[in-house]
């Protein structure tokens, strides 16, 4: 019979940062948080991802007894600039569809489990931060993230799995709590592009950038467009500024090789260009939020970060893409970003595509002459 201390030994020894026992109980307290804010994540229920179920562990395993959470540090090894740019870190490394990194760790430790006679399961929409909270693990910044009290120098480039037990172990004491130093004047709040940030622990998700970028409908409103910057797919600017990362991100880290290779497929050009087999070999195994009926959101924010980097290199890239596109608001977004990037060879291209445009596009690209 396994006992906490040979669990712990286990996780050490599959390399997860830090380890915590919790009850089944369910998080009440969340509850609350969806029915008070059932506007702002309708969206989740609409996608499939019932959150109200993930609040009862018993409804994951109907004899759960404990949870056991694992903390893993998904930002050990850096990356490359031209990544980092513009993806959100957590996933430049996500394995959650090829399963060869992380998910064999994870796997690993459940056949452990397993054959000392533990039954498990790891839900996808428990509170996995709350629960990582209630085992001890961390506190919360006031930027909604999870801060682990040891991983990354206590910062929040972790991820914790939240794995449902039948059996009881000692409960770790909770550390359901805002860790924020008195002297950060809500850094996170004022710096959020987008004003998602509503307030303390206070998270709007249809304003955030993460949210925007791969579930936002229509083209991206006007106001939205300059803040959203240089992210194509997440945002770590909360994560950036905070003073509770300054001491990870002071680390000198040996660069991600796994990541390194996939830096020729994530090129600009090549993204905005992409067909639907390019986007499923190359794209959907890493970065899968989005489908292949979703690839116009993708070639929109493209289209989107090219105007936001003011770089007239881009400009043949977005009238090849204007012309090669069905989608208004790709052709939309492509209007803009000419607009955006300026000057006498953009306002040319612009002038000519005007005539034989209409609706939408015909509306953004008279939007970019007036900018340009
Ligand atoms: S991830 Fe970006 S957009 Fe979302 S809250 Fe943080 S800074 Fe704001
Ligand atoms: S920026 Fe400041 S307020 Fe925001 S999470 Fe970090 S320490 Fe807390």
């Amino acid at each position: 019979m396994l006992n906490k201390n040979n669990i712990i030994v286990e996780a050490e020894k599959l390399d997860f940062a830090d380890i915590g026992f919790t009850s089944a109980e369910p998080f009440d307290s969340q509850t609350e948080v969806l029915l008070s804010r059932q506007k702002e994540y309708k969206w989740a229920m609409d996608a499939g991802l019932d959150l109200m179920t993930g609040i009862d562990p018993k409804n994951i395993l109907p004899d759960a007894k404990s949870i056991i959470v694992l903390i893993e540090e998904y930002f050990h090894e850096s990356f490359p600039a031209s990544m980092e740019v513009h993806f959100g870190r957590c996933y430049l490394d996500d394995d959650r569809i090829t399963k060869d990194a992380l998910a064999l760790r994870v796997k690993a430790f459940r056949a452990f489990l397993r054959d000392n006679g533990i039954d498990s399961k790891v839900p996808f929409h428990l509170p996995h931060r709350l629960a990582a909270a209630r085992a001890g693990l961390g506190t919360f910044g006031k930027n909604c993230l999870f801060y682990s009290r040891k991983a990354a120098r206590q910062g929040s480039w972790v991820l914790p799995i939240a794995i449902v037990i039948n059996q009881e172990f000692a409960y770790d004491d909770p550390t359901v709590d805002v860790g924020c130093p008195d002297w950060c004047k809500n850094t996170c709040l004022i710096a959020c592009p987008t004003g998602a940030l509503k307030g303390p622990r206070h998270l709007n998700p249809q304003r955030c950038i993460s949210y925007l970028s791969y579930y936002g409908q229509g083209i991206t409103p006007m106001e939205l467009r300059e803040p959203m910057g240089l992210w194509i797919y997440g945002c770590d600017r909360c994560q950036n500024v905070c003073p509770r990362n300054a001491p990870w991100l002071a680390n000198e880290l040996p660069l991600n090789k796994r990541v390194v290779k996939k830096v020729k497929d994530f090129d600009l050009s090549l993204l905005l260009h992409m067909d639907k087999e390019y986007f499923e070999a190359k794209i959907w195994p890493h970065m899968f939020y989005m489908s292949s009926d979703d690839m116009w959101r993708w070639k929109m924010n493209v289209a989107r970060v090219m105007g936001n980097t003011l770089d007239p290199k881009y400009i043949s890239d977005l009238v090849q893409a204007f012309s090669g596109s069905e989608d208004e608001r790709v052709k939309g977004m492509i209007a803009w970003a000419l607009g955006r990037i300026g000057g006498t060879e953009a306002k040319n291209i612009l002038d000519k595509i005007l005539d034989p445009s209409n609706g939408l596009v015909r509306e953004e690209i008279l939007q970019a002459l007036k900018e340009c």
